[in-house]
């Protein structure tokens, strides 16, 4: 299992800060780690947990010999807890976080990095809306209230916080506030102006930023053993977050999926065939919002390799089915329509995000390929 500092490329800032609140004895009893999904913050809330309980830590990371080093590599440290949202079900048994604990552990096993949807449909929905009850509060208040099994530290890594409800967040407010000696919450949040006020206003926050491109893809490497071209190549189209990187990988058949979706559609452009255009558009649409951004994303990078091409600059980080058709294309793509190009998706993108209809708006966008296809 990668839980260590050391497991995880990148985020220097956000582990230099962690580590001097350590070093300086001034770890806050409530900490909230914000930022967007697949940024890496559940990696580093989990490589902070083991240090906050380590019984020989260094100065820049937990031992990983110790027994509470041994037990936290396989998440059974008696003294780490988790609460993340979940679909709730009183006939399913599934009521508070430990009932779904099994399949929580094995998608971080999975995945390393989770993100909300990957969640969702490990518990068998990907569109249904987890949530962190008030059951699951009554849960985190006997936890904690038990003395630690090494006599240390006590840690919580709550998942999500922007899930929790009011309910929930009452019960909680108190012991947020007072928490026995040696009790860290740890909150993971891709979205900290959802969180309750009353919550929020209790944390001390660190912001992080977006992964950067080459961690994700030294991450592929090294956890994934995906080829560097590859790895280069997924975390481009994955806009700096891991999580999509890495299902984009699990999920194998996507990028090829994206290179025949892209040449179909390419041709059809080209040719202004507007029935098959429109006979494209209505079966593409069928994949779904987010593969669909994933797309634009993958048709902004082809369209950047075309450029490259034809300044003569190496085709870098695709595959040759993909090189060979970049060959034929990039002629069509120049300094005459690249821009325009790149706003029409980028606005693409846009949109989608804002929940347009993706039938109207691939279909517009393609029009609008028509003519700047011929420029
Ligand atoms: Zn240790």
């Amino acid at each position: 299992m990668s839980v260590y500092f050391s497991d995880f490329s990148g985020q220097d800032d956000t582990k230099t800060q962690l580590k001097d609140l350590f070093k300086s004895n001034r770890v806050p009893h409530a900490l909230l780690l914000n930022g967007p999904e697949g940024c890496g913050h559940l990696q580093l809330a989990l490589s902070f947990s083991a240090l906050l309980l380590c019984q020989n830590p260094t100065p820049i990371d937990a031992c990983k010999n110790c027994p509470s080093c041994k037990m936290f590599e396989k998440y059974q440290h008696p003294d780490l807890h988790f609460s993340y949202p979940i679909h709730l079900s009183k006939t399913e048994h599934s009521e508070i976080s430990d009932d779904q604990r099994p399949s929580f552990l094995e998608a971080l096993e999975k995945y390393k990095c989770l993100g909300k949807k990957t969640w969702y449909s490990k518990m068998g929905n990907e569109n249904k809306q987890g949530v962190i009850g008030v059951k699951e509060s009554q849960s985190i208040l006997s936890k904690i209230s038990l003395k630690s099994f090494f006599g240390n530290a006590k840690v919580l890594i709550m998942w999500m916080p922007e899930l929790m409800n009011a309910q929930a967040a009452n019960k909680l407010l108190k012991l947020i506030e007072e928490p026995p000696e040696k009790t860290y919450f740890i909150f993971v949040s891709n979205d900290q102006p959802k969180i309750l006020p009353t919550i929020n206003s209790r944390l001390q926050s660190i912001n992080i930023p977006s992964l950067k491109g080459e961690n994700i893809s030294v991450f592929l490497q090294e956890k994934f053993q995906i080829e560097p071209s590859s790895a280069k190549s997924i975390a481009k189209i994955s806009n700096g977050n891991l999580n999509r990187a890495i299902t984009i990988h699990l999920d194998a058949g996507v990028s090829e999926l994206n290179r025949s979706l892209f040449v179909n559609w390419m041709r059809l452009c080209y040719s202004r065939n507007i029935a098959d255009t429109i006979d494209w558009v209505n079966e593409f649409s069928k994949i779904g919002r987010e593969q669909i951004k994933d797309f634009i994303n993958y048709s902004l990078e082809m369209y950047r390799q075309c450029i490259l091409g034809n300044y003569n600059l190496v085709i870098e980080g695709v595959n040759e089915s993909e090189r060979s058709f970049l060959e034929k294309f990039k002629p069509f793509i120049n300094h005459q329509n690249i821009s325009e190009i790149n706003s029409l998706m980028n606005e693409a993108y846009y949109h989608l995000e804002r929940n347009a209809n993706p039938k109207i708006l691939m279909l517009d966008v393609s029009i609008k390929l028509y003519k700047l296809l011929r420029k």
